[in-house]
């Protein structure tokens, strides 16, 4: 018998029609996990570099983490995986909500779309019964609209619905997927859904997940749910509010948005608004958000309530995606209550909302310097009292139809810029491998952070940060303080490097914490969040804030009481650091090398190049691969992973004499 997963996949061909159920091996699990570990192994195996993104042999990968559907709390993610438009490199998004566990519910691990359909369709799967579905009367429909059409269609209230919108439909190359409150939104992976001419999958399960002993796998959930209670109860102090709890609340339960407004850019390349942060200010937006707020919601099977139901009059209602809420107010100049309104029509659209706003606003800056025209943008509205809000909801949709300039700005920054020319890739810096970033500006250079940002595959900040603090303490006193009771570390070497760290001196920033240490931290947790990401852990949970309740210790029990599979702590960092090498093999065999792998360019104002390149060639080593970044031989050998190697000295990316 299979534990926590149901030990099937569904292939389903869009060309031919054809839909299989096939059975997965067992050993693979116990080698690459579940969620993005096997993602990656399907990718490897069965996409190689010369096929792009929008070709019908690419594959777009539905997965649900390992743990999905068993009553572990917060364990609900779906991982899609493919190709991206945007960064050529392979995408994985994580969507939270329902999705994966009914999935499972409905008896499979993944679907795996191939091929293109002749016509839009969606898939409608119910327990055994699979099927492939007219969607025409659905095409240009928003995605949230879609899921309830569906709904209604099928008679089936609890469906779970991941759809596109106009967005995806018109390979938009930061279109999501939408679905509930969540939506998978980085690496344009709604383009390649629409560009397989698939508007929504659909389902519905009610089949039983078993556990391997269910009666050590219930004690574990309960320690979870006591851990939250107490955290719940007794949040950290001493850092900012949103770090200060679990989950990412900090759209919809904390209003104090000083550090947001404060070290974000405004539009895409305008200046800090280093005082805009003020009582008058806190008082408007918390009274406008609590006047649309209908409803705290919260994901699959967590106490946490991360998002909201918004409901602004005169629009339909719509659930607050994580960290929208500024993204379209900021690159707008604007205020709270345009930024609600905007991202309603958005998610409709199924846009990214990291991305969307920043290419917005690139174009009009490109706009006010001259560099766009009257002639690229006519009817471009004016700019009146509410200043750029109108040109907002314009370029937006221009955008998602592929419109005239939004044909252009549809590919992003970096391509945009491009193709513009004329000085217009200035305006594109904020971009990681081709792909918009969070739109901070800093002073001094971090060095984690730099490392994070220039070696992630994931291609989103939020989603590699966590575990250790983002700042020192201000006093010894408060760091012993915090060390107490943090068991989560995975050496106690880490709370020395903490209660060291100073926020001026020797033991500052950007030469504290030291390179090696740098290494050590960013590896921790790069690792947690590739432990999420194959078990379907919300990171709000486990790799995002401090102090989560599940962390390196727990997890290995996690594992083998839930999955059956004998592990400890050495055999899952030993998975992890697989499958994350397979990531990065993926993306080398497509050309990436150490050139690509840097920070926005001015992210932070204050730079070190020659601790930048140190940086770089001690985390390269340390993490077994060479100058360019490529995996060595050697280590592939020690991770099993020979068949890269060989893949490697055949493209002549490894010569066979290397060794280091
Ligand atoms: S912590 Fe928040 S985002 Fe994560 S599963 Fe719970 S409700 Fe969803």
């Amino acid at each position: 018998m299979r534990y926590a997963e149901t030990g099937f996949n569904l292939e389903v061909d869009l060309t031919r029609g054809n839909i299989e159920r096939v059975e997965t091996d067992p050993r693979d699990t116990e080698l690459y996990l579940g969620g993005l570990g096997t993602n990656a192994k399907i990718l490897w195996d069965r996409v190689p570099p010369e096929v792009d993104a929008f070709s019908p042999e690419n594959l777009l990968i539905f997965s649900a983490g390992l743990l999905c559907g068993t009553p572990a709390t917060g364990c609900n993610r779906t991982i899609v995986t493919t190709i991206s438009p945007q960064t050529k490199l392979m995408a994985f998004s994580m969507m939270g909500g329902f999705w994966a566990p009914e999935l499972k519910y409905a008896g499979y691990d993944k679907v795996i779309l191939r091929g293109k359909s002749p016509d839009l369709v969606y898939l409608w799967i119910h327990n055994d019964k699979v099927e492939i579905r007219d969607a025409s009367h659905l095409k240009g429909k928003g995605a949230i609209e879609t899921a309830e059409l569906i709904r209604q269609e099928l008679n089936e209230p609890k469906a779970q619905v991941a759809a596109i919108g106009l967005a995806g439909e018109n390979r938009v190359y930061f279109a999501s997927i939408e679905q509930g409150k969540s939506s998978a939104s980085r690496g344009g992976i709604g383009a390649v859904m629409g560009d397989k001419r698939v508007k929504a999958i659909v389902v519905r399960g009610t089949k039983d997940i078993h556990v391997a002993r269910p009666a050590e796998y219930f004690e574990l959930c309960s320690e979870v749910l006591e851990y939250i209670k107490f955290r719940e109860e007794n949040p950290i102090p001493g850092v900012m509010p949103i770090l200060a709890g679990l989950g990412s609340p900090q759209e919809m339960k904390i209003h104090d948005e000083k550090w947001h407004t404060e070290s974000f850019m405004w539009g895409n390349s305008r200046h800090r608004r280093r005082d805009f942060w003020n009582d008058e200010i806190e008082e408007e937006w918390t009274e406008t958000m609590e006047n649309v707020q209908t409803r705290l919601i919260s994901c699959y099977n967590c106490p946490l309530k991360c998002a909201a139901t918004i409901s602004i009059p005169g629009l339909p209602t719509y659930m607050m995606k994580c960290f929208t809420k500024l993204t379209y107010t900021m690159a707008a100049m604007s205020n709270l209550d345009f930024g609600l309104k905007i991202a309603q029509r958005a998610t409709e659209y199924g846009v990214d909302g990291f991305s969307t706003p920043q290419v917005m606003a690139f174009a009009l800056e490109l706009y006010e310097d001259g560099i766009l025209t009257d002639e690229d943008m006519p009817g471009l509205p004016a700019d009146n009292a509410q200043g750029s809000e109108e040109r907002f909801f314009w370029l937006l949709d221009r955008i998602v139809r592929r419109e005239g300039i939004g044909d252009i700005l549809a590919n992003g920054t970096y391509w945009a810029a491009k193709e513009i020319g004329n000085g217009a890739e200035a305006y594109a810096h904020n971009t990681i491998k081709k792909h918009e970033q969070l739109p901070l500006k800093l002073s001094m250079l971090n060095p984690i952070y730099f490392l994070m940002y220039s070696t992630g595959a994931k291609i989103n900040i939020t989603q590699i940060e966590g575990q250790f603090p983002q700042a020192p303490f201000p006093t010894r006193e408060e760091r012993e303080e915090f060390v107490e009771d943090w068991f989560q570390v995975p050496d106690e070497k880490f709370k020395q490097y903490f209660l060291d760290w100073e926020l001026r001196g020797e033991n500052s920033f950007p030469y504290y914490p030291t390179v090696q240490m740098c290494c050590d931290i960013v590896d921790w947790q790069e690792k947690m969040h590739y432990i999420d990401d194959a078990l379907g852990m919300c990171a709000g949970l486990s790799s995002f804030p401090l102090k989560p309740p599940y962390h390196i210790h727990n997890y290995p029990k996690f594992i083998s009481a839930g999955a059956g599979i004998d592990m400890d702590e050495d055999k899952l960092t030993q998975a992890v650091k697989r499958y994350r090498t397979l990531v990065r093999a993926i993306n080398i065999r497509r050309g990436m090398r150490r050139k690509d792998e840097k920070p926005p360019e001015n992210h932070w104002k204050k730079r070190f190049p020659e601790l930048e390149k140190e940086l770089l060639d001690t985390y390269y080593r340390f993490k077994g691969w060479n100058d360019e970044g490529i995996p060595t031989k050697e280590s592939l050998h020690e991770l099993g992973l020979d068949y890269v190697s060989q893949d490697f000295i055949q493209r002549g990316i490894l010569t066979d004499e290397e060794d280091n």
